[in-house]
This record gives structure tokens, C-alpha cells and sequence, in this order.
């Protein structure tokens, strides 16, 4: 691990040592470790009261009332629930949903999945920058349109959604607004109310929570009714059943709240490394930047190195944690959908790699990896 310089916060962030503080209260014999469904004792009572303040901390994060939010195992579940849930409940009303062909895994495999079960599935493509535009959206919306499931950041080009616009074109069409919005939280200040969404996917591990656990925001309102996946004790409102993980809920809470506080120093401060990155290439040749510096999170820089092989590159950076495609995806060696979505040829999409940035990259982090890049890039191009 020594001399390792970690750059991929947009796969998973560190645990805040505040939030494992947090965390490891939540464990023991001497902690609040009882089943918060547990109602005839004083230890189960504490641990309700642990999960509802959690509940408070992450609702009050994107404005919405603690009685929406539905915990979840992840941002995955999560998008799971909100789309297959939804669909299956608003059967009588229509069978369309419509997304993008540039969603993480999580949307686009669960609406491949609601096509098996016979609903109709429209496919946005982005612009070049990776946005969807509401003008996009507006044409491809029907009378028999349920859902329209767009995420809120892109997972690898950082890139923006106009989620305001989005909503209101939904809504204007009379379908419902679920957003993904799990590399958002912290990176971006996030209202459901002012914004017009209607479910949100949230996850604990993009924001320096502990990985397996995420929340489900579920607007409060007659029109919306979920079909529950996961059958049990009735928890969650009847939506998501299984015992409750106070530590890992616990952990998510306190990760909400640090980014509510200190989110905006925390994206002044990754806003300057990413200048600080992109000056210190500017005089390299053959560096394209596939994401933007507008209407981007400053946390993702996407760049694709022509001339190199991409595995090679990565072998030449195998002291700096970056990401080729998507994390979830490493292990094929297809190119990126997501850059061939924007236009980015395949030749240039394998030899692509994202650089991700958070609360604990430095400066010195970013003068490291620029030495490494340069010597690296020298070194394949001879
Ligand atoms: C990481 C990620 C997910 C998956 O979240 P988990 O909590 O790991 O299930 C979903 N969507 C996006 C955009 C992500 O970045």
C-alpha cells in the first residue's frame, strides 16, 4: 500500500474515520447494538432511535422528509426497487419507462430485466458532454409513459443532468421521476422538493459511508405506490423487508451529515486539484479530456491517451488507483459504453482511464501521478 495514491473515489470512497467512529458505537455489547425492531426493551428502543435520527441526517441531506426514505443495501437495490416496484404497480396506468443508454449498470440491467416481463423500455442517448437534454426527453414521452429513470451524475465523466428540466418534462407528460443519484450526494447540493423528483437512489459508499447500505427517497403522494422485492417482516412501510443494519445505517447518517456541512469546502478544494491536474498536462500531447470542465463534478476527470495501449498504461500507473470504463465492468475487455455513447472511438475508449478525486486527495497526490503519467507516457510512445 505505501507510495499508492488512491484516485478512484467515483468506484467507492473511504470511510470517514468520523463515520467508523460512528460506526463501531453501533456493534458491541456496550454500544446500541439490539434490533431496532426489537419494541420490548430498552436496548431495541435505542436502536430505533439510532436508525430514525439516521433517517433524519439523510433526509434532511436532500430536503425531504425522514418518513420517504427507505433503507436499502445500496444504490443498486435501491434503483432495483424504484424501477421494478414501480413498473409492477403502475401496470393498469401503462407499461413504458423510459432511460438512457448511458445509466450505470444498475438502471440499465434492471430495465433489460422489466422488458423480459413485458414493459416497453425508450432509450435516451446523450450529447457529447454526456447530459440528457430535456428537449430529448420530451420526444420520446407517451400518454402510457410510467416512469422516467435519469441519473442525477454521471459515474464516469462526472457530467450533470439538468434534473429540474427532466422532472418537468416528466411530469408535464404525467409520468413519474426517479433519479440515481449516488456520485451526487456531497458533490452537488441535492432539494427533491425543488427539483420535482419524485424517488431517488442513495448510496452510503460514494460518500464516505460504509459500503452495503443505500436508501431508497420515496416521495409521499397517492400517485405513487411501490411493489416491495424483498418479502419479510413488513419493515420499511411494507416496501423492503429484512432487520435493519444499525451499524451500517448509523454509518450512512453521519456520512450524509458530514457532506451537508462540509460538502461545498470539500468540492472548492477537489475543484483547484482538478485545475491543478488538467495544468499540469496541458503540455503533454495526444491527452484528450472525455469528460468537461462544465457542468461536470470537479471529482472525475476521464481522459483517453492516443498512441498507448490502454492496459499498458495502466500496468506503467500501477502505483495510482485509477479506473478503466466502469469499476464494474474491469474485468471484460469491451471499451467503455459510456464514452462510445458520447462519441469516443473504440481505439480511444480502451486506452481511457478515470482519474477520481475526494475529501483526502492532496495536492502532493496530484503532482505524484502527474511525474508518474509523464515518465509512464514517455516511456510507451518511445
Ligand atoms: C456506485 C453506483 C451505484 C451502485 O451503488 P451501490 O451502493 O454500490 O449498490 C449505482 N449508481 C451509480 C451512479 C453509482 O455510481
Amino acid at each position: 500500500m505505501s507510495g499508492s495514491i488512491y484516485l478512484d473515489y467515483a468506484a467507492t470512497t473511504p470511510v470517514d474515520p468520523r463515520v467508523a467512529e460512528v460506526m463501531s458505537r453501533h456493534l458491541t455489547l456496550d454500544g446500541v447494538f439490539a434490533n431496532p425492531a426489537s419494541r420490548s426493551h430498552m436496548p431495541g428502543w435505542q436502536a430505533e432511535q439510532a436508525v430514525e435520527s439516521a433517517r433524519r441526517q439523510v433526509a434532511d441531506r436532500i430536503g425531504a422528509d425522514p418518513r420517504e426514505i427507505v433503507w436499502t443495501s445500496g444504490a443498486t437495490e435501491a434503483d432495483n426497487l424504484a424501477l421494478i416496484g414501480l413498473m409492477r404497480a403502475g401496470r393498469e396506468r401503462g407499461r413504458h419507462l423510459v432511460t438512457s443508454t448511458i445509466e450505470h449498470k444498475a438502471i440499465i440491467d434492471t430495465a433489460l430485466a422489466l422488458e423480459k416481463e413485458g414493459c416497453e423500455v425508450s432509450w435516451l442517448t446523450p450529447d457529447g458532454s454526456g447530459r440528457i437534454t430535456p428537449e430529448s426527453l420530451k420526444a420520446l414521452l407517451r400518454d402510457d409513459t410510467v416512469l422516467v429513470s435519469l441519473m442525477a451524475v454521471n459515474n464516469e465523466l462526472g457530467s450533470i443532468n439538468d434534473l429540474a428540466g427532466l422532472a418537468a418534462a416528466a411530469h408535464a407528460a404525467g409520468a413519474l421521476f426517479h433519479t440515481d443519484a449516488a456520485q451526487a450526494v456531497g458533490r452537488l447540493p441535492l432539494n427533491v422538493a425543488e427539483l420535482g423528483i419524485d424517488l431517488m437512489s442513495l448510496s452510503g459508499h460514494k460518500a464516505y459511508g460504509p459500503k452495503g447500505v443505500g436508501a431508497l427517497y420515496v416521495k409521499r403522494s397517492p400517485d405513487i405506490r411501490l411493489e416491495a422485492l424483498i418479502h419479510g417482516g413488513g419493515h420499511e412501510r411494507g416496501m423492503r423487508s429484512g432487520t435493519l443494519p444499525t451499524h451500517q445505517i448509523a454509518g450512512m447518517g453521519e456520512a450524509f451529515a458530514i457532506a451537508g456541512r462540509e460538502g461545498e469546502a470539500d468540492q472548492a478544494r477537489i475543484e483547484a486539484l482538478q485545475a491543478r491536474f488538467l495544468e499540469g498536462l496541458a503540455d503533454l500531447p495526444g491527452i484528450h479530456l472525455n469528460s468537461t470542465t462544465e457542468a461536470s463534478v470537479p471529482n472525475i476527470i476521464n481522459l483517453g491517451f492516443s498512441g498507448v495501449d490502454g492496459e499498458s498504461l495502466l500496468m506503467a500507473l500501477r502505483n495510482i488507483a485509477v479506473s478503466t470504463g466502469s469499476a464494474c465492468n474491469s474485468a471484460s475487455v469491451e471499451p467503455s459504453y459510456v464514452l462510445r455513447e458520447i462519441g469516443v472511438s473504440r481505439a480511444l475508449a480502451l486506452a481511457s482511464l478515470r482519474f477520481s478525486l475526494g475529501r483526502f486527495t492532496t495536492a502532493d497526490d496530484i503532482d505524484r501521478t502527474l511525474a508518474t503519467l509523464r515518465h509512464a507516457l514517455t516511456g510507451l510512445r518511445r
